[in-house]
């Protein structure tokens, strides 16, 4: 270690910086964090500089900087993109024994400056002794991503409450006290109710540490998306993350479960020891029965949790067994296969309104609101609907429906083995024989024509090699 980490103080010191140009305005939105005074050299500033000397955010001095003015200073920046200059002003400083940065020169600077992760009071400095800049970019855009952007709140909050947490015997209780608050539920009070109510949900997190024997369980209902993993949104990695149980259906793809913590437990609700497919009741009674041991669950649901999801059963039975939980949305299947076609669920002049219909219900086919559907320009987008097709397409025919009204089916949309049946409602149940994954039948769109287009020329493209 060439460099050794640590966390200057800088709270009214003085700082300087040499320079008005992209290097020390790139500085400056760094140094503008601190409670530090700064003091900006430069004859010519960018606009930003002289921007924030008017705003009083630093003082500004149009004219070189001589020997006097950095006696006395917590730190120097060499920021002119000029060696001789920067090597100039570097000597001022070590002769009056100030510690001198030169930008982009790491070899005659006495300190770097470290890629930083801003959540003040916590703050990461990611150094790579200028070796692998790009890592580092890489090491703080993960951080950015995995702590949380309340956590500095959070933080603040927290330290006042310490020695009220102290009343926890110290050890395992304790830390599991913390860990809570900071991953669980302090960003849910916070996100929910705001910061003022954040004092109050930890006494109440505190109070239920204090009585519960073991740590309180809490569910995550989590959509899954429509299988790509990309397409999880970032607060269902985190769940996923934090994870100690996940109850997944039968939808979900391997490598979205890859993405839980290691240690956690993961249940197929889809099948496994309970016959072909869970019933309801088991799953609530597994949600319940793991989220009273402590654990944290995650319900997680293909698609959108809310759409066709039997969502609200759920809830009901965690509410009824006093369990809290929290809905974390997902894209639904109806969003990932119009994207993957090249169309729109509404669209000016075409149609206003957009259905999610059910192919069947728990009475079998499901009877919709034919008449309109059956309308030109109308557009739904049909879930469950491979088996009952033939019915859906007998009832619109029935009400009028054009039978070349377009239609589109997809399958396995967002994922690697996905296919997209572009066809007529004459045509449908023929097409949409052999389809074997989970499928939305789009009614009223075509695949985008410029699309199809392409699509046929790799199609003729890979029959000519
Ligand atoms: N909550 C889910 C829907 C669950 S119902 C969502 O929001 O997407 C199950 C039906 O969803 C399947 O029968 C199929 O119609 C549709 N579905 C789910 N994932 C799909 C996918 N990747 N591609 C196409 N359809 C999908």
């Amino acid at each position: 270690m060439k460099h050794f980490p640590i966390f200057l103080s800088v709270s009214d010191k003085r700082i300087v910086v040499v320079g008005g140009g992209d290097a020390a305005v790139a500085k400056l939105r760094l140094l503008l964090k601190t409670e530090a005074r700064i003091f900006v050299y430069a004859e010519t500033p960018a606009a930003e500089i002289a921007g924030w000397a008017d705003a009083g955010r630093l003082t500004l001095l149009r004219r070189e900087i001589a020997a006097g003015d950095v006696v006395g200073a917590a730190l120097l920046y060499a920021a002119q993109e000029d060696a001789l200059l920067d090597a100039h002003v570097a000597w001022l400083g070590r002769e009056a024994g100030v510690l001198v940065n030169i930008v982009d020169n790491l070899d005659d600077s006495a300190f770097i400056t470290p890629a930083i992760v801003d959540r003040d009071p916590v703050t990461v400095a990611i150094g790579t002794e200028g070796a692998a800049p790009v890592l580092a970019r890489a090491i703080k855009a993960d951080l950015e991503e995995r702590l949380s952007p309340r956590l500095g709140l959070l933080a603040r909050i927290g330290k006042g409450f310490r020695p009220l947490a102290e009343r926890l015997p110290a050890g395992r209780k304790r830390r599991e006290f913390w860990a809570d608050y900071y991953f669980n539920a302090g960003p849910r009070a916070a996100e929910e109710l705001g910061e003022e109510a954040l004092p109050e949900a930890l006494s109440d997190l505190l109070a239920k540490h204090r009585a519960a024997g073991q740590g309180v369980g809490h569910v995550d209902l989590v959509g899954a998306g429509p299988g790509d993993p990309e397409l999880l949104t970032l607060k269902a990695r985190k769940a996923l993350d934090r994870a100690d149980v996940v109850i997944h259906d039968r939808l979900a793809a391997p490598e979205i479960l890859e993405l839980a913590r290691r240690e956690a437990l993961i249940i197929d609700a889809g099948k496994t020891g309970f016959g072909p497919s869970t019933p309801q009741e088991d799953i609530n009674a597994l949600m319940i029965e793991h989220a009273r041991n402590g654990a944290h669950v995650v319900r997680l649901k293909a698609g959108d949790p809310g759409v066709f999801g039997r969502l609200d059963e759920e809830l009901d039975a965690l509410t009824e067994a006093g369990i809290s939980w929290r809905i974390v949305p997902g894209i639904t299947a109806a969003s990932a296969a119009v994207a993957q076609i090249g169309q729109s669920l509404t669209k000016r002049g075409r149609n206003g309104a957009v259905r999610l219909l059910t192919g069947h219900d728990i009475k079998g086919f499901a009877e919709q609101d034919w008449r309109s559907l059956a309308r030109e320009g109308e557009v739904a987008a049909i879930y469950m609907g491979k088996r009952s097709a033939r019915f859906l397409q007998g009832r619109l025919m029935m009400h009028g429906a054009d039978p070349l009204t377009q239609i589109t089916v997809v399958e396995n949309a967002s994922r690697a083995d996905s296919r997209v049946i572009a066809t007529t409602l004459s045509d449908l149940p023929a097409d949409i024989d052999g389809v074997d994954g989970p499928a939305v039948i789009l009614l009223g769109l075509a695949p985008r024509a410029a699309l199809q287009a392409a699509n046929e020329l790799v199609q003729s493209r890979e029959l000519a090699l």
